[in-house]
């Protein structure tokens, strides 16, 4: 079978991602274990190569067992109340909160602070349980709602005041209909467009990218939410878009002789597991 393959240029870990692995290994050259709060990247073979170094993921309710040890908190950020409970259990902390999540929870806790006085409310447009949506709720002392859809505006109070944010990574798309949909019913809604900008540059290339070439391979893993939007808008352009998080699952009946196939990931996928889906189709279509 003849095929063409190409790995997008533009996929890869996002630069939060990049941070925080390249903090946690240099931390790990001179320890054998780190405690993440959480799973440092949403792809199980990058923490399966992190597990091997001396990266052990725990929960909350673990790191209350904790004292006198040290966690990484990972790029999504954490609630205030994380950093209450590190103090009181004298954990260090490597704060590994991306900037442009420290600038957005900076920005949510201070319009909450503004807004609570006129008993207006924060609203977050993200994932419901979500670390990072977690940790911009915490700055609100937990009054801030979350909504997950265009269809849950209608669980709004449009007689308050509204302040609309989104978690990084949304699709950008649907929150300008979120916040079209507030503002028809509220036109003094404050508006914070927070999307990562890289995030929202990767939408723009990805449409491109799916849309050149005839079979698309998504590499993810299956827990990533910006892996969902980003599978979901390949698919939106190219119908023959296929979800994997390894070359294992990869199947053959996929591909047509001629094809050519685009090889794009998440800002959770670490380009080395691109390279290898690109080798092993290299090795398929040699036989
Ligand atoms: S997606 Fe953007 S905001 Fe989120 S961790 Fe990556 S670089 Fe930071």
């Amino acid at each position: 079978m003849k095929l063409s393959v190409e790995i997008d240029p533009r996929s890869g870990f996002c630069n939060g991602v990049v941070r925080a692995i390249q903090q946690a290994e240099n931390y790990l050259q001179f320890s054998p274990r780190l405690y993440s709060l959480g799973a440092i990247v949403h792809n199980a073979a990058e923490l399966e190569r992190l597990k091997k170094k001396g990266l052990e993921i725990i929960s909350i309710a673990e790191v209350e067992q904790l004292r006198h040890d040290v966690i990484l908190v990972r790029a999504h950020g954490e609630p205030p109340e994380t950093y209450a409970l590190a103090r009181r259990n004298d954990l260090q902390v490597i704060d590994c909160t991306c900037p442009v999540v420290l600038r957005l929870q900076e920005k949510v806790r201070t319009t909450w602070e503004r807004l609570h006085e006129a008993g207006g409310q924060v609203v977050i447009f993200g994932k419901k349980g979500h670390a990072e949506v977690n940790g911009l709720v915490g700055q609100t002392a937990g009054e801030a709602v979350v909504i997950g859809s265009v269809a849950e505006i209608d669980g709004l109070d449009f007689s308050r005041p509204i302040a609309l944010f989104s978690q990084t990574t949304k699709d950008p798309d649907e929150f300008r209909q979120v916040a079209d949909r507030i503002r028809a019913r509220r036109p003094d809604a404050e508006v914070y467009d927070t999307i990562c900008k890289q995030v929202a540059q990767r939408h723009k290339s990805l449409v491109d990218f799916a849309g050149d070439h005839s079979v698309v391979l998504f590499v993810s893993g299956r827990e990533s939410s910006n892996g969902k939007v980003l599978f979901d808008l390949c698919r939106s352009v190219n119908t023959r878009t296929y979800w994997l998080e390894n070359a294992a699952q990869i199947d053959l009946g996929w591909l047509r002789d001629g094809d050519s196939v685009g090889i794009c990931g998440a800002t959770s996928t670490p380009k080395w597991q691109l390279e290898e889906i690109f080798l092993y189709l290299q090795d398929v279509t040699k036989s």
